[in-house]
């Protein structure tokens, strides 16, 4: 079954309790074979708001891509965001940052997701959890991406996601 990696983000209101209601939702559809820790992190493009938390959930999945992306917007639109500003402050942010080796082009999706490789809050938690990561596109590690980041924002491990949500963890 097809594997894909999902960025989790919030940056509104009890932004830990918004990434595992995603979590939970995601399991509603895929299963969660495994969760990064969450991080505190700097936002980036638009600076003037607060610190997300962060994290990465790997996962098995039926659904094709385009699929996957319908169900993680309308998870992102019943956990409660609304949709003001894209680089703004939001309640849920929920990426495929990746989807098997496959590479998609389209105004819709586009897989990897384009900036994952610039940003410490997506390679970091990746990492984590999937240290032989290779990007499909550019065929470097996850190691060597982050080696070659540009980006200084802060990224800090807050907690371990698993303390939260041990007891729906597959392994
Ligand atoms: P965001 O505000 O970051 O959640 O972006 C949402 C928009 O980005 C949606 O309209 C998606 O169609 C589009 N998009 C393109 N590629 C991706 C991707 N890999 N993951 C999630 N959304 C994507």
């Amino acid at each position: 079954m097809p594997i894909a990696f999902i960025g989790i983000g919030s940056n509104l209101g009890n932004r830990i309790e918004n990434c595992i209601k995603g979590i939970e939702g995601i399991s509603t559809f895929a299963k969660i074979l495994s969760l990064s820790s969450f991080y505190e992190t700097e936002p980036v493009d638009r600076e003037d708001q607060p610190d997300f938390i962060n994290c990465m959930a790997k996962i098995e999945t039926s659904l094709p891509p385009f699929e996957l992306l319908t169900s993680l917007k309308s998870l992102e639109n019943s956990v409660g965001r609304k949709q003001l500003d894209r680089r703004g402050p939001r309640v849920i942010d929920l990426d495929i940052i990746s989807y098997d080796d496959l590479i998609i082009e389209t105004e819709a999706l586009t897989v990897p997701h384009p900036r994952a490789h610039m940003r410490r809050f997506v390679l970091q938690p990746l990492f984590e959890i999937a240290p032989g990561f290779i990007h499909p596109l550019l065929k470097r590690t996850v190691l060597e991406l982050l080696k070659e980041l540009k980006c200084t924002k802060r990224v800090l491990r807050v907690d371990n996601s698993s303390t939260f949500y041990s007891h729906k963890l597959t392994t």
